[in-house]
């Protein structure tokens, strides 16, 4: 079983392939600049094993369906290829970014679902546009492949009105659909899921803080396997300081900067977006270099590492009181993984509420789990590597399963997405003809 995974932004395409057997890589790579005059291909087949080879390929690529069709032939070469020809793959998984409040589960795509993402892009323009020019060209060049949609919200739809709702005129969520929808649900499920394997549990028996520290950064609170809260909002701009946006600020900056600075509401958020959290601080996003400027005494630089690792603290701190009792804080994503200061920082002060870092594990970097709360600690403490592509491929292999079952009983795959679509809290309708 060959399952494809598609993450579709505007100007790339990154994807995997696959073999759920073993859970092996057979490719993984990434088609860049679309659509600008110097595309790039780059990927690396059979990664890891003796017959590794990496390949690059520079040249124009007009639109996604052109990269799409650089990927599958390069798939597919007869001489370095991995697979025969396309019907070698028998699912494609995408990962889509905002599944608003109807879609709690991965999702097998079909007209009707292409038409659900569609109406919830105005929650996420930049997106959700992006990943169905994925889905669209995979289904037209893989015609008769199932695809699966794995939703980023998903996870966290299962967190209570109490902790979705922004205390604003509830009109605003009536009509706008204003509330905390939450990302990364794909990443804090995985190593969720990995760390009640470690602790040797079922994941509904566990109460976990999830820590996602990359270029975006969130944390969830996790209870009994679900997660209750999440610091990203209704955008992905909220919560903890990331290598460029803002996290939590004052909602009446806007209308500040809007009567004192002149600035227009687009330049307000693309300072929110671009131009803040770490970059903003320091100028510098990447906490590599932060350290290194650091070392050579540059203040700003300390000053950005923590704000940064104060407001992770705070929200440690926050999600400790709504979970009450808590088996696990698990660390992950590029810093979350490599970063012993950023952790260390993070965690320092909190002995009291039963964690304890070993700082001699705490410096072990491994690509792998590693338990890094020392012996005492009340609460154990991990760094999990996340990903996120096999954990799209898992979800996409186990709708595939249900969808080919319900092909044999029923005759059609298209309908199995009907139990995955929640209808309407209130009204309980299946979904209103126009969201906004
Ligand atoms: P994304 O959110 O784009 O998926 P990643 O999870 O790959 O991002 O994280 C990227 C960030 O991780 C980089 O910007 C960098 O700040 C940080 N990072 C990566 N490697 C290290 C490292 N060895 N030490 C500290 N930070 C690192």
């Amino acid at each position: 079983m060959r399952i494809l995974v598609i993450n579709s932004g505007s100007s790339s395409i990154k994807f995997q392939l696959l073999d759920m057997e073993d859970e092996s890589l057979l490719a993984t790579g990434l088609v860049e600049k679309i659509g600008k005059s110097e595309g790039l291909l780059q990927c690396t087949l059979r990664p890891g094993t003796d017959r590794c080879r990496k390949l690059r390929l520079e040249r124009p690529i007009a639109d996604h369906e052109d990269g799409m069709r650089l990927v599958i032939n390069l798939l597919a070469d007869p001489d370095k290829g991995v697979i025969r020809d396309f019907t070698d793959i028998d699912a494609i998984g995408h990962r889509v970014v905002h599944g608003g409040e109807y879609v709690r589960h991965p999702t097998l795509i079909n007209d009707e679902l292409i038409a659900i993402i569609e109406r919830i892009s105005p929650l996420a323009p930049l997106h959700n546009p992006a990943n169905l020019d994925g889905i669209r060209v995979a289904r037209e060049l893989f015609p008769g492949i199932p695809q699966v949609a794995v939703f980023d919200t998903a996870f966290h739809q299962s967190i209570p009105a109490r902790a979705y709702l922004y205390a604003l005129p509830y009109e605003m969520y009536e009509r706008h659909r204003i509330r905390r929808y939450g990302f990364h649900g794909t990443s804090h499920k995985y190593v969720a899921g990995e760390c009640a394997r470690l602790l040797g549990r079922q994941l509904g028996q566990c109460n976990l803080i999830t820590i996602h520290l990359g270029n975006g950064c969130s944390m969830t609170a996790i209870e009994q396997g679900l997660s209750i809260d999440t610091t990203l909002g209704m955008t992905p701009l909220e919560g903890l300081v990331m290598g460029t946006r803002s996290g939590d600020v004052d909602p009446a900056i806007h209308s500040f900067l809007a009567r004192n600075a002149g600035m227009d509401i687009e330049a307000i958020d693309r300072m929110l977006n671009n131009d803040s959290g770490l970059k903003g601080l320091c100028g510098m996003n990447d906490m590599r270099d932060i350290h290194a400027a650091i070392q050579t005494g540059n203040e700003r630089a300390l000053l950005a590492l923590e704000v940064q690792t104060y407001r992770n603290r705070k929200y440690i701190g926050a999600y400790l009181a709504v979970l009450g009792h808590v088996d696990a804080i698990v660390f992950t994503a590029g810093i979350g993984e490599n970063d012993a200061i950023v952790r260390q920082k993070s965690l320092t002060g909190l002995e009291q509420f039963g964690i304890e870092l070993d700082i001699a594990a705490n410096l072990r970097c491994e690509k792998e789990p590693v338990l890094i709360s020392s012996a005492n600690s009340r609460i154990q403490i991990w760094i999990i590597p996340t990903n996120e592509e096999l954990a799209i491929a898992r979800e996409s292999l186990e709708v595939f399963t249900k969808g080919s079952e319900s092909m044999q009983n029923q005759g059609r795959l298209s309908r199995d997405c009907e139990f995955c679509i929640a209808p309407h809290p209130k009204t309980g309708m299946p979904i209103p003809e126009r969201l906004f």
